[in-house]
């Protein structure tokens, strides 16, 4: 584990770093007493948070930006420590996080009602309605281990940006990260209440959830997303769960990138993005050069000591992770599918994994693998492609390697997904653009302006003898 374990006694969190074990450090739980004034002073906060002025919220979000660019490389190394990334992913994941604050600064801003017309109908002549977003109130921001600054930037900054209090309950695997940007948000002038950081373990996240001070809970993580929801249903729940993503490469695709983009993101952080390039549908007429690209592209990956510059793939989080991602591959392969490349665990780390000829009922099909396996699967054309596309559980995004804009805005029009990415791999998302997923991936939307809209209602004035 990249926490020593817990129970609901426990007083601190041991982080250990997923490379070597050794202590990263430690996190104290907050006692039930200091819990309860967290909440107590969210939910006093709402009215005053609520209320201060666009310019306030974005100095403060604007301040933590710059700090979070100061300390880049110091926070970078945290989150290798804590995650076991290797640094090239943490460094860009504070940069990342960087954009976030900033792009919700400007958000700040910008983010205003409108007015709308009612004199279109006899009744509502003389009057005209003023409608205004106001934050439905204290958020419960529940969030995973696999980026650990970045996720918590998602709800954080768009919350500070629409006046609503924020409770953070990161991963127990990776609360360090999280408490050091609660620090750098202690700095701004934000009013007492407006932010607080609260490692628990997940018995005790549960009277978080039940808590109607919060009445939103925003919860980036695994399918128990879907118990949380179901256990407060008056509450605004909005869910980033995880997902199988799928690549379509077609007959007119540029398969040299096409390949290099397939072996990096099936990969990148040891294959632990929920986004992370899983399945491979390969159109017949280019499969037999795509294959050996691909094997080829993944075989040129640096895997190793995460601490190195140049390492592209490291540890998974814990070593029962990777055992997890070891058992489905030899399942796979008993089952009948072929190893073209990878297959082996040593410690917490699983080598880059390239499987063909999968039963379609495999788990590394069927569930989220979050590690590094991809698997290959030759498809008759387009139509076949996007129906195996669609098969799945999940709908996060997916990626379609073409040329042709048709099949570009077919894929819009069809897959079922949250988003489709045209001309590169499904693992992309920037925060200005709204990401979530549907089916069980989800739902609700985040990138910061769409979770800005959905940490807010709508609340209407009319004006009459105007
Ligand atoms: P997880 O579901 O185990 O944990 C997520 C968070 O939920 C943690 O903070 C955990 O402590 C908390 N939690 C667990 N049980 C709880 C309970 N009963 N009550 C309250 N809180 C509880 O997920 P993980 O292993 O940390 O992260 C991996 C998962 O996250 C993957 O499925 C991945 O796809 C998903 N993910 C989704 C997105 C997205 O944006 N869609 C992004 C990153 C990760």
């Amino acid at each position: 584990m990249s926490a020593l374990p817990l129970n609901a006694d426990s007083t601190e969190i041991t982080v250990t770093h997923p490379w070597d074990g050794r202590v990263v450090g430690t996190a104290p739980i907050p006692s039930p007493d200091e819990v309860a004034k967290a909440v107590g002073a969210a939910w006093e906060a709402r009215s005053t948070v609520a209320a201060l002025p666009a310019h306030v919220r974005a100095e403060a979000l604007g301040h933590v930006s710059r700090r979070l660019a100061e300390r880049s490389e110091e926070i970078a190394r945290l989150i290798t420590g804590e995650n076991g990334k290797p640094l090239m992913w943490s460094r860009a994941e504070v940069a990342r996080a960087v954009s976030v604050f900033r792009l919700a600064a400007e958000e700040a801003r910008r983010f205003d009602g409108r007015l709308q017309r009612l004199d279109t109908d006899p009744a509502g002549e003389g009057r005209i309605a003023l409608v205004r977003r106001a934050p439905r109130g204290p958020v419960l921001a529940i969030t995973p281990f696999n980026f650990p600054l970045n996720l918590v930037a998602h709800k954080v900054a768009p919350a500070i940006a629409v006046g609503a209090p924020v409770i953070v309950k990161p991963a127990p695997a990776t609360p360090l990260t999280a408490l050091l940007l609660g620090e750098i948000l202690a700095e701004t002038d934000l009013p007492t209440g407006s932010v607080a950081v609260l490692p628990l373990p997940n018995e005790r996240a549960e009277a978080l959830v039940d808590d109607p001070r919060l009445p939103v809970v925003s919860f980036t993580g695994g399918p128990v997303g879907w118990a949380i929801r179901e256990r407060v249903p008056r509450k605004h729940v909005t869910l980033e769960l995880g997902g199988n993503a799928a690549v379509v490469v077609l007959r007119d695709a540029d398969l040299e990138r096409a390949a290099e983009r397939v072996a990096l993101f099936s990969n990148y952080q040891a294959g632990q993005s929920c986004i992370g390039v899983q399945r491979v549908y390969v159109e017949d007429a280019v499969y037999d050069a795509f294959a050996p690209r691909v094997v080829e592209a993944v075989g040129r990956l640096v895997t190793g000591d995460p601490w190195q510059d140049a390492t592209q793939v490291g540890p998974l989080v814990d070593e029962a992770a990777a055992r997890r991602v070891s058992e489905w591959v030899d399942e796979a392969v008993a089952a009948g599918a072929t190893l073209l490349a990878g297959g082996r665990r040593d410690g917490a780390s699983y080598q880059p994994t390239v499987l063909a000829d999968v039963p379609d009922d495999a788990r590394v099909v069927t569930e989220e693998v979050f590690g590094p396996v991809l698997v290959l699967r030759r498809v008759a054309d387009v139509d076949e492609a996007f129906a195996r596309v669609n098969a799945g559980r999940f709908g996060l995004q997916a990626g379609v390697f073409t040329r042709d804009l048709q099949v570009a805005f077919r894929a819009q029009r069809e897959l079922e997904v949250g988003g489709v990415v045209i001309g590169d791999v499904p693992s992309y998302r920037a925060d200005q653009m709204p990401y979530g997923g549907v089916k069980e991936s989800g739902t609700g939307r985040e990138g910061v302006r769409s979770a800005m809209e959905d940490l807010t209602e709508e609340r209407v004035m009319v004006l009459t003898g105007v």
